[in-house]
């Protein structure tokens, strides 16, 4: 079968970039290996709620018109929305359909997807940037009879069993996780590397809309410093809910959870945690702090002043000198190692050498140079800051789609 674009995968990013490919009258499919929307069905914990908030759940034609914009939407309600998007846009989406291998042939790309043979003059890879738990190799050495689980796997405290649970991430999903299973009463151990620390709400108003505000979440690639290290950033200490401030290390502290340093190695059953903690912490009270001093200027420039309550700074994260640097993974003390260590993209089907020395693909904000008329979305920080989240497929799919209309273009 032969078509002029190939989307792989039906997430939002996929269908958005469907409707840019419609709009332009670019003839494609959408593959998708599962449903659409199939990450949100399969690869998320019942308890999760965005930490974007509603109104920020806008994809290029649908702008959230519930009744909560203010409110953070749980896994069921991002499967709605992303579900009656790809009808909204009538995404042309074969599901059940698994991409095995895509190749470069002459004019074009070869795509193997199920039992066929498909021939496009472009393919777009939308499968996600969160396809797989990226575990660290120390895993292997956790000694049995403890479990270990992803949070692809995690369903809730009730499945654990009994005793300590050693939470190991410090980012969004693992202060989420580690709060949850504390909350269930379990004693929970959580082992932090670096991570990034904002408060929920910042003088009235929700942080993203302090990041948006600030027009840091549509700072460019090509404009930001360092961006290995940007792509890299763990994600934001926030939970999904407006009740509290704060779900930071402290919040958990607070619950009664044992905060350790990062997870190091373990030798012969026993778990060494790095003795950094205090200052992995004091660089993210920092970082949050010079955030909130910049839109602290923002907001006086933009003449807001009277209408927000006043600047202030949160207490610093406190660090017990006693937290331990060593724990006996053998002494039945802990049953439990949860890996909230992050998640990575899955393109090993991808059949054409566009890699770098770390295996990953080579582009320029999605435009695989290497490839011409590859195309890569859904990545953290592909061409903004907000490529991260839901709303900066808008444009991010512009820019790709644009790309690729003026390629078939100069092609034929
Ligand atoms: C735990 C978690 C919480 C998040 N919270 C937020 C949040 O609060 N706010 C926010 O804005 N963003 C959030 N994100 C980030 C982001 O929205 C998601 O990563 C989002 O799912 C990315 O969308 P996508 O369309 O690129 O990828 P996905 O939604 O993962 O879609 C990719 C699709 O490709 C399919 N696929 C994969 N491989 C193949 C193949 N070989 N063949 C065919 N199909 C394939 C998959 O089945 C999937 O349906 C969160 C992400 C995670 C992991």
């Amino acid at each position: 079968m032969q078509t002029t674009a190939v989307v792989i995968g039906a997430g939002h990013v996929g269908l958005a970039m469907s409707r840019r490919l419609s709009e332009r009258s670019i003839d494609h499919i959408v593959l998708e290996r599962g449903q659409v929307a199939n990450s949100w069905r399969t690869q998320r914990w019942p308890s999760l709620r965005l930490l974007t908030p509603n109104w920020q759940t806008r994809l290029p034609g649908h702008h959230y018109a519930g009744d909560d914009p203010d409110g953070f939407m749980p896994v069921a309600d991002v499967v709605a929305t992303i579900t009656s998007y790809a009808r909204l846009v009538g995404a042309p989406v074969r599901t059940a359909t698994t991409v095995h291998a895509v190749r470069a042939v002459a004019c074009g790309f070869q795509i193997h997807a199920g039992d066929a043979l498909l021939h496009a003059r472009a393919v777009v890879l939308a499968t996600g940037g969160c396809t797989q738990p990226a575990i660290p190799a120390v895993a292997e050495a956790v000694p049995p009879p403890v479990t270990t689980l992803t949070p692809f796997a995690y369903r809730g405290p009730g499945q654990l069993p009994d005793g300590g649970v050693l939470v190991v991430g410090g980012s969004a999903t693992g202060v989420q996780l580690a709060g949850e299973i504390r909350r269930s009463g379990r004693p929970v151990t959580l082992a932090a590397g670096e991570h990034v620390r904002l408060p929920r709400t910042y003088r009235g108003r929700d942080i993203f809309w302090w990041l948006q505000a600030t027009g840091l979440l549509a700072e460019r690639y090509d404009q930001i410093d360092d961006l290995t290290r940007a792509r890299h950033l763990p994600s934001p200490q926030l939970t999904g809910t407006a009740t509290a401030t704060m779900t930071d290390l402290n919040a958990l502290a607070a619950q009664g959870a044992r905060i350790v340093g990062r997870l190091g190695r373990i030798v012969g059953g026993v778990a060494q945690f790095s003795g950094s903690l205090a200052n992995i912490c004091a660089l993210a009270d920092l970082k949050m702090n010079r955030f909130l001093n910049r839109a602290d200027e923002w907001a006086t420039a933009a003449g807001l002043d009277d209408d927000l309550p006043p600047p202030h700074r949160f207490p610093p994260t406190r660090v017990d000198p006693r937290s331990p640097l060593e724990l006996d993974l053998t002494s039945g003390e802990i049953t439990t190692v949860l890996w909230a260590t992050g998640f990575r993209p899955d393109h090993s089907w991808l059949d054409i050498p566009v890699r770098d020395r770390t295996g990953h693909i080579r582009h320029d904000g999605g435009v695989v140079t290497d490839a011409p008329g590859l195309y890569l979305l859904g990545l953290p920080v592909l061409r903004t800051r907000a490529s991260t989240y839901i709303h900066g497929a808008a444009t991010d799919t512009q820019a790709l789609a644009g790309h690729l209309h003026s390629f078939l273009g100069r092609r034929h």
